[in-house]
């Protein structure tokens, strides 16, 4: 684990860090000793999706290097603008399954609420990079429309707040939302993906916690984090308050090139997050995204880091390693070589 540290950042609340976000590949290079010839690339792809990133995320990059794997998750680069012919815009066609707007309802059981349209993260990998969130800028009356639609749908059993990132959102948002999905009877589980308690842990607050208390349901955090660097003493505390307020709380990381594709590394990322009281989830490999081919993992070297990592680790260790297509009514799961 990396030991904590207090530096001035640190002092700030979470509001305040978030709207101190690093935005300007300029300041970043800077920070991290990093050289001019980076600056134009990132200028241009940053065109296209902006570079963000909070200071606490930037504080676990290691200065001066340049292939750092916490900063190719965020450093915009001349290859996103390469052409890829497979790349898509919306790799997993997620428009065709939005019923309402704001809402993905693709598996039978489970529905996915476009909760926040903003990450404080901008991972250069994420599929959805080219999200039309502006037309998923919910006003309330379309909030009671898409919890009409699920109130309407006796099948569906579990929430999923998604985004952006659902913790974008304020706490009283949150709390309106989750009482709200709390009070339709058939509703179980509410599932939250966020990458805050990697990248903003302090957002992790006593009063979120209650936000998203909801007396009837269970909790899950499904949490995102490729690489144990990633994981520090202010990451361990966010783990420790969510669990101590009866969330399960589980990883998904994304097999990425010059990240994480190494059986050692994935098995050191397993290794903290259990350390850190998470348990590993879904190792996904990449949606084939516009702009993000050059980190993208053959199938078949996928399929033998997954072998190597099933005799690194116990079972309960191991992600499943998976696929989504869009015509698949679930996630696929990718056997070992
Ligand atoms: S945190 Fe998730 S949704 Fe946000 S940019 Fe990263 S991958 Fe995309």
């Amino acid at each position: 684990m990396i030991p904590r540290t207090v530096p001035t950042w640190q002092t700030k609340s979470w509001q305040e860090e978030l709207s101190d976000l690093i935005q300007d590949p300029a300041i970043l290079l800077e920070r991290l000793q990093l050289g001019p010839e980076w600056l134009k690339p990132a200028l241009d792809a940053s065109i296209h999706f902006p570079l963000r990133a909070t200071e606490s995320y930037v504080s676990r990059i290691r200065p001066g290097d340049p292939q750092d794997p916490l900063l190719l998750q965020i450093l915009p680069l001349a290859e996103e603008l390469k052409p890829a012919p497979d790349y898509q815009k919306d790799p997993l066609e997620e428009a065709r399954f939005t019923p309402v707007p704001g809402l993905v309802h693709k598996y039978q059981s489970r529905v996915l609420l476009v909760a926040a349209t903003q990450c404080a993260i901008n991972c250069r990998y994420c599929f959805r990079r080219h999200f039309p969130y502006e037309e998923h800028q919910l006003s309330r009356p379309e909030w009671l429309a898409a919890l009409d639609y699920i109130r309407r749908a006796p099948e569906i059993n579990e929430v999923i707040l998604s985004g952006g990132d659902p913790l974008s959102l304020s706490d009283k948002q949150l709390g309106w939302l989750v009482e709200n999905i709390g009070n339709i009877p058939h509703i179980k589980r509410l599932r939250i993906h966020s990458r805050y308690p990697i990248i903003l842990p302090s957002r992790i607050t006593p009063e979120l916690l209650k936000a998203i208390h909801h007396p009837r349901l269970k909790t899950v955090m499904v949490m995102h984090c490729n690489h144990a660097q990633e994981i520090d003493g202010n990451v361990h505390d966010a783990v420790k308050a969510m669990r101590g307020a009866d969330i399960l709380v589980l990883n998904q990381a994304v097999l990425l090139k010059k990240i994480n594709d190494n059986s050692r590394i994935l098995a050191t990322l397993s290794e903290s997050l259990f350390d850190a009281g998470v348990l590993p989830y879904y190792l996904h490999l990449l949606d084939k995204v516009q702009g993000a081919a050059h980190f993208a993992v053959a199938e078949d070297r996928a399929r033998e880091l997954y072998g190597e990592l099933l005799t690194l680790l116990p079972g309960f260790l191991v992600p499943k390693l998976v696929r989504e297509t869009p015509d698949e009514g679930s996630k696929t799961p990718i056997p070992p070589l």
